[in-house]
């Protein structure tokens, strides 16, 4: 999109001035956002659809910027990830995660695992592997406590690299998961070539599951595939009871959307699951 921008300019109009100033400006905040500690993680509850029980969490990022309020990923990550800063945004939130579960040790949150989210772009870092080996061991965390999502963008390009990335984050303990599977446009190889622990439905195919038939037939053909393969598979953006009875019924692993819960602050999280109000 920037290269796209700066190919275009004598088409600017005044409201693209405006976004390129704001995304200037929010750039410059961005340099100062760690610093200042102005990134949050909220936790969204995934349900166990054979337990009922919650046992792990997706971590998603959001920014309390001082002047706009709280941002959400869409707002900020594609920004850092031109600038580079998302190597350092990612970093914080191994860290962030890792202090979170040490926090819950000892409180009804204890039995939860943290999925974190890690792009592409991410995992170009080299140190990245130290750095989350680090974060678990200055926390003191067992390594399984700990998933690791990523979209199917990192089997397109520089695969090897990323492979062997992939295969020192397994090494470590690591649980590994394919986010928004299903729109990635990658071959399917890699779950040959790279045995992962879960695959996560894309939102695309879940919103409509119980009306469309295409989208049904989807939803049981990767359940099936990926339980062939030894591997447990999460429904993204659940919404309805109806979209849950039938992945229940289809013996899905997982279901993660606003039906069982939005993203929520840890202090919302903890008090939910303590007071059983979840779902
Ligand atoms: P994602 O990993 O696919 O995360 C799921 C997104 O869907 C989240 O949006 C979540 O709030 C939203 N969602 C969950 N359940 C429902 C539902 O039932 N209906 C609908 N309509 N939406 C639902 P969010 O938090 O705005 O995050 C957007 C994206 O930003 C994430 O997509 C992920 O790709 C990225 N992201 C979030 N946190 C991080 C992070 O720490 N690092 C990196 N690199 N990316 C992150
Ligand atoms: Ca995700
Ligand atoms: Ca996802
Ligand atoms: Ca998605």
């Amino acid at each position: 999109a920037k290269s796209q921008g700066r190919n275009t300019y004598q088409f600017y109009t005044e409201g693209m001035q405006d976004r390129e100033v704001m995304r200037l400006e929010l750039d410059k905040d961005l340099s100062q956002a760690l610093a200042n500690n102005e990134f949050v993680l909220f936790y969204q509850p995934q349900l166990d659809l054979a337990t009922g029980e919650i046992n792990s969490v997706e971590a998603l990022i959001r920014w309390q910027h001082p002047r706009r309020g709280m941002l959400a990923p869409i707002e900020f990550i594609p920004l850092a990830e031109e600038s580079g800063r998302i190597t350092e945004i990612g970093r914080w939130v191994v860290l962030a995660a890792c202090r979170q579960l040490a926090q819950w040790r000892g409180t009804p949150c204890e039995q939860l695992r943290v999925a974190v989210n890690l792009s592409g772009r991410e995992l170009d870092d080299e140190s990245l592997i130290d750095h989350i080996r680090e974060a678990l061991v200055s926390e003191n965390i067992d390594p399984g406590k700990l998933e690791v999502e990523l979209t199917e963008e990192i089997f397109i390009q520089n695969i090897e690299h990323n492979l062997s990335q992939l295969s020192r984050l397994r090494e470590l303990g690591i649980q590994l998961a394919i986010d928004d599977f299903g729109v990635g446009y990658s071959s399917l190889g890699y779950l040959r070539d790279f045995p992962v622990d879960l695959l996560k439905i894309d939102r695309s195919f879940i919103t409509n599951v119980t009306e469309r038939h295409d989208d049904a037939v989807i939803t049981r053909a990767v359940i099936n595939l990926a339980h062939n393969l030894g591997i447990q598979v999460v429904a993204e953006g659940v919404e309805t009871e109806d979209q849950l009875n039938f992945l229940k019924a289809h013996r899905c692993n997982l279901a993660q959307g606003y039906l069982i819960s939005r993203p929520i602050p840890p202090a919302d999280l903890a008090k939910a699951l303590t007071e059983g109000t979840l779902f």
